[in-house]
């Protein structure tokens, strides 16, 4: 997490999102916000079940299910697909705008940033005369065997 004063700013972000669709405004709601805001890692269901756990949150799996599709409907979240079929969520903003690149091999999963990026959604605006709002992008890789030369 960056700091209190920007979680605030996500916490009231979500308030006004909750309000506008008409869910409840639940403290277990908030309390799995912020352990995703507070993660430096992809979480999926499970380890984000074990951590609220840790921090004596009791919630539902199902409560748990709901709420991280209200929280990819904020936007506040990032959901993604590594390769196998489990979903990672992580906080979609203060982590600096990364992609992510995905070891077929090893499962890894290594996060890069690249301005080009950048560049290139800055020219399809412009090409198209659109606003893109979110991307994905995955490059799906496996690790260069050592060459005898190195
Ligand atoms: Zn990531």
């Amino acid at each position: 997490m960056a700091c209190i004063s920007s979680f605030n700013i996500i916490k009231d972000r979500f308030t006004v999102f909750l309000e506008e669709n008409g869910h409840r405004k639940t403290p277990e709601r908030y309390a799995i916000l912020e352990q995703i805001y507070k993660s430096e890692e992809h979480l999926n269901v499970d380890t984000l079940f074990s951590k609220m756990i840790e921090e004596n949150y009791r919630v539902s799996r199902a409560t748990l299910y709901n709420t991280l599709d209200i929280l990819i409907e904020s936007r506040l979240v990032r959901r993604h697909q590594f390769g196998d079929n489990v979903a990672y969520y992580e906080k979609s903003f203060f982590d600096g705008k990364h992609d992510h690149i995905i070891m077929t091999d090893t499962g890894e999963v290594l996060e890069f940033s690249d301005p080009m990026v950048q560049e290139i959604k800055k020219t399809i605006e412009e090409v198209f005369d659109v606003s893109i709002d979110t991307h994905s992008l995955y490059f799906y890789a496996t690790k260069n065997e050592k060459s005898d030369n190195e």
